[in-house]
């Protein structure tokens, strides 16, 4: 056989070649015809210089076909220190939310069917009393995330009236959630009340007005005002809108429904005791460190909730049965609080500690040293992880990384950092590190079990071809 000609065989004869047959079987006609017709445009346009290959043709069509396949949405390691990476997909799901997601979606479920009733039911029925156990709030709904959710509080209470927000307040979370902008777009009036710093209960009484339509009380969630600061306590704003009849909405950001101080983490406001100190409706993210799917939880008082469900904002940013599925799975996990540690993974990578951080480094520099050869050098380092997606922003959690710089006696790192963290990425299960000091440093607070561990070293004899 001539592997090598100067005419290439007509395109019907080429996809008849076993090689071809096999790539139709795997990725479907269509798509295989479409491979070879580019890999046959890319050899004529060099035609001149070389004689046609045909297993470079073939190779040609199965890395493409091998390019397309492969999913563009796809697991990484996180090892980037920041456990809720908004980047990465926030909180890693429980198994049990897993499960239950997966139940659903093999066939039809009760997602808007009442079972003991035989009638048409409502879909936030399926997490509404978990929502209101954990919370202490007369009721409760949910939709596609926090910022929706504080958009359809925004609209279904405020509609062309008035909402004084303290200027301490009017924060923008990544992604360009700003609260003037939400407001705006909600048809609400912001009112701003108090000053940067400090603000007072007078600043709040002297900006109510006959269109005040309710006040708004904003988690700082991504930043922190140190120093000469005042801020209204939520029991005394929550008091004085109760006195003038009007309601008070907490947007808690993250808002975790356990005491996190219990594990040694920083303490973070709940709804709970938002409504416990008089909130009518508090916001908070699902997908934060509550542990779940992306959501918005909305919690409050009856009539309130009542009058938010029935917003026709709330049809378009409503949950699918999936998010449902997960969010059910993952509140049930906090009626034991005393085994949330070990089941909601979220809170499992939160209370790692350094210790144990330090040794999954230990395990995995030797495979790394390997992988990378005298190139580099290798070292465990203590480092410090966050908590993530604006949760507790001046936090650090202790942690140990293992840290990749230039070898012993190069005087600079020089593009190897950037070229290292390149090939990481481009290993088949991405890794994602953060640079830092002229080294590539991968924290292990998310590097999370055997399995993990084991596919994660599994994969680094990639890198001994990387191009440092
Ligand atoms: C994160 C956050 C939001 C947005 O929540 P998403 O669930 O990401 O939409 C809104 N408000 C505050 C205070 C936040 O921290």
């Amino acid at each position: 056989m001539t592997a090598l000609a100067h005419r290439p065989p007509a395109l019907d004869k080429l996809l008849e070649s076993d090689t071809l047959r096999a790539l139709t079987q795997q990725h479907g006609r269509a798509a295989v015809r479409a491979a070879a017709r580019s890999a046959l445009e890319a050899w004529r346009a060099e035609a001149a210089t070389t004689p046609f290959d045909t297993a470079a043709f073939e190779a040609a069509c199965r890395s493409a076909l091998e390019r397309q396949a492969a999913a563009a949405l796809r697991p990484v390691f996180n090892l980037t220190g920041t456990v809720l990476h908004t980047n990465l997909g926030r909180a890693v799901m429980a198994p049990e939310a897993i499960d239950a997601v997966v139940a659903v979606m093999r066939g039809a479920s009760n997602l808007e069917f009442d079972l003991a009733r035989g009638a048409r039911g409502d879909r936030d029925d399926h997490i509404a009393g978990l929502l209101t156990e954990l919370t202490g709030a007369e009721a409760a709904t949910a939709v596609n995330n926090n910022a929706a959710a504080v958009l359809l509080v925004l609209a279904a209470l405020a509609d062309r009236k008035e909402v004084p927000v303290s200027r301490g307040e009017l924060i923008e979370i990544g992604g360009a959630f700003r609260i003037p902008d939400i407001m705006r777009r909600a048809g609400a009036k912001l009112v701003e009340v108090g000053t940067t710093n400090r603000t007072h209960l007078r600043d709040f009484e002297d900006a109510f007005g006959p269109r005040t339509a309710l006040v708004m009380k904003v988690h700082a969630s991504n930043y922190a005002i140190q120093g000469f600061t005042a801020a209204v306590p939520v029991a005394e704003l929550a008091a004085l809108c109760r006195a003038r009849g009007l309601p008070f909405v907490e947007d808690l950001g993250s808002g975790t429904l356990v005491d996190l101080t219990r594990w040694g983490l920083p303490a973070e406001p709940t709804p709970a005791q938002s409504i416990a100190a008089g909130a009518n409706v508090v916001t908070f993210s699902g997908d934060k460190l509550l542990g779940g799917p992306q959501a918005g939880l909305i919690v409050g008082d009856q009539a309130l909730i009542q009058k938010i469900k029935r917003h026709p904002l709330k049809r378009s940013l409503r949950l699918d049965k999936m998010t449902l599925a997960a969010l059910e799975a993952t509140l049930k996990l906090y009626r034991d609080p005393d085994r949330l540690a070990e089941r909601l993974p979220a809170l499992r990578l939160l209370t790692r500690g350094q210790a144990e951080l330090r040794q999954v480094a230990e395990r995995i520099a030797p495979a790394v040293a390997l992988a990378l050869g005298d190139r580099v050098s290798v070292q465990v380092l203590p480092c410090s992880s966050q908590i993530g997606s604006g949760s507790l922003p001046v936090d650090r959690l202790p942690s140990a990384c293992v840290a990749v710089g230039a070898p012993a006696g190069a005087k600079r790192a020089g593009r190897l950092p950037d070229r290292l963290a390149e090939a990481l990425r481009a290993l088949p299960v991405p890794v994602i590190g953060r640079i830092e000091d002229g080294q590539v440093r991968l924290d292990m607070r998310c590097l999370d079990g055997a399995a993990a561990e084991a596919t994660f070293v599994a994969q680094l004899g990639a890198l001994a071809q990387a191009r440092l």
